[in-house]
């Protein structure tokens, strides 16, 4: 096939020309460590420091050695790579050495099973399957125990028992007709209840993937909202807000009632119906301008959690693996999920994988029957996330401590650009290397340039242009919300790559306390 330069742009030719506007249409043609390769004019390698590193994808670095001799290995040795229905000992022990660290961090030593996948959606999307299948069983449990507590019930009444007018009035049936219209009437509801759809649980600025199913589980209402009649709806509690989550609880829960004999008196009991499937949480939202979950919050989740018996699914596809200097960076503000979901540096920036976990607690083994994807699985996807693992491992968790030590160091970098530029520059957060620098609003500023850049809906993004083409780093504004810039380096990021980014975000903040919007924008 001959491709010209003439041939129509037909793969999202609009989005390339939106990140023409502000001068990030750029193509990188190499890659190695924290560095990303563009060709200059006369065909010249110009290098660009990566601040974005696949938005959380290459903590490891790009083409790490190691990862890239490991894929060539595999490839050279003819590994079978999509084999289906096959024996898959290196899935498990990629899922034996997930549970290994994961109990180290947790302190625990219950199984977690792994389900694989292929994008970090696509976990979600399992995580969340597997947590309705297991709302469905345990309500068809609760309505069989309500059957047998009824069945009982009708045989105390012909033997004698008395179903007193105030349990008729309750219900709204007469009294007239005795325990069959109380059974009636219990079984009518406890039906409708069971009926209802289940609901989800997640923190507003929230995002869980963009699929059918999980963009309704992320906050950002330009994504979620065109698509909202297309799968089960979440209700979105702000971050911190304990009250809030009550009062979504107390509007929303059902309840099933059964019917029981006390002291030869038929009585009517309710029990908590598990409405709410699942609460989705980011231990670090990303897209949502990366902001840290607290401890205190986190404890009042899981105490919310447990008091409903929801299951609490840890969204650790952008957080997870290293990111925050450990595996899981829930574990360091004490949140123990129900399911964790992984994905982007599990792939060591080369393969595309993903995982969910489950803990054995809530584990239903039919699920391995009814989910499946072609591509999940894959030995290729498994080996190369072992080697992840392992380069994670090493050497007592040496690249923990690096992703800690190269986070402190990007802090100080940001910490120091906030202090320079208060005016300028709103808050710096995140942990590890996750970390975001939050602009102030500058739709009240004095120049009408400057007013329009704010209001575009793209102020990060512009930002990022200059920052790519003046001082050649990359980084991008966060998905929901574009005043922060996201700072999602490798463990390779030097200390030179650290000035430059200093160099440039003083740059950029010098020019937008100048109010200087001309020499923001591209040229
Ligand atoms: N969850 C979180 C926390 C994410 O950050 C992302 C991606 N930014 C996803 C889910 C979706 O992952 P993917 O893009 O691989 O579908």
């Amino acid at each position: 096939i001959t491709v010209t330069s003439e041939c129509p742009e037909l793969a999202e030719p609009y989005l390339r020309q939106v990140l023409d506007t502000a001068g990030l249409a750029v193509e990188y043609v190499r890659a190695e460590r924290n560095t990303l390769y563009r060709r200059g004019a006369d065909g010249e390698e110009i290098p660009v420091s990566d601040f974005a590193g696949g938005y959380g994808s290459v903590l490891l670095g790009h083409n790490h050695p190691e990862i890239v001799t490991r894929a060539r290995e595999l490839l050279t040795a003819q590994t079978p790579v999509h084999a289906q229905f096959s024996r898959h000992p290196y899935a498990n022990h990629l899922a034996a050495a997930l549970n290994r660290v994961i109990h180290r961090e947790l302190g625990t030593d219950e199984p977690y099973f792994a389900i694989f996948g292929n994008s970090g959606a696509e976990a979600v999307e399992a995580a969340v399957k597997h947590a309705e299948l297991d709302r469905g069983m345990r309500i068809s449990a609760l309505l069989e125990e309500a059957d047998g507590r009824l069945t009982a019930a009708r045989s105390a009444v012909a033997d004698g028992a008395t179903v007193p007018a105030e349990v008729c009035a309750r219900l709204g049936v007469p009294a007239t007709e005795g325990f069959a219209s109380v059974e009636r009437e219990i079984r009518r509801r406890n039906e409708k209840s069971a009926a209802s759809p289940p609901l989800f649980l997640a923190l507003e600025g929230g995002f869980h993937g963009k699929l059918v199913g999980s963009v309704q589980l992320t906050h950002n209402e330009g994504y979620r909202l065109p698509f909202k009649s297309l799968a089960a709806q979440a209700r979105f509690v702000p971050n911190g807000d304990a009250d809030h989550l009550r009062k979504i609880h107390a509007a929303e829960r059902r309840t099933l009632l059964a019917a029981d004999v006390v002291d030869g008196r038929i009585t009517v009991t309710e029990r908590e119906l598990p409405v709410f499937c699942a609460f989705l949480v980011e231990p670090v939202q990303g897209e949502g301008g990366v902001h840290p979950l607290t401890a205190a919050f986190a404890g009042e989740i899981q105490r919310f959690c447990a008091d409903i018996d929801c299951p609490v699914i840890v969204d650790e596809i952008q957080s997870g693996m290293g990111r925050t200097g450990a595996l899981l960076a829930s574990s360091r503000v004490g949140l123990r999920g129900d399911y964790y979901t992984l994905a982007k540096t599990l792939g060591g920036g080369i393969a595309k994988t993903s995982v969910m976990l489950v803990r054995e607690a809530r584990y239903r083994k039919e699920f391995e029957i009814v989910h499946s994807s072609t591509f999940a699985k894959d030995s290729f996807s498994c080996h190369i996330a072992l080697t992840v693992l392992d380069l994670l491992e090493r050497d007592g968790g040496r690249a923990y401590r690096r992703a800690e030590e190269r986070g402190e160091a990007l802090r100080a970098v940001l910490d120091s650009v906030h202090a320079d530029f208060p005016d300028v520059v709103k808050e710096v957060r995140g942990r590890g290397l996750m970390l975001g620098l939050e602009f102030h609003d500058r739709s009240g500023a004095s120049s009408a340039e400057l007013r329009e850049l704010a209001g575009s809906g793209l102020f990060g993004y512009f930002l990022a242009g200059h920052l790519l083409r003046r001082h050649r780093v990359r980084t991008f504004p966060t998905a929901s919300a574009v005043n922060t810039l996201r700072f999602e380096p490798s463990l390779q990021v030097s200390d030179a790559e650290l000035e430059q980014l200093r160099a440039g975000l003083r740059e950029v903040c010098a020019l937008l306390r100048k109010e200087a919007v001309a020499e923001l924008l591209p040229s």
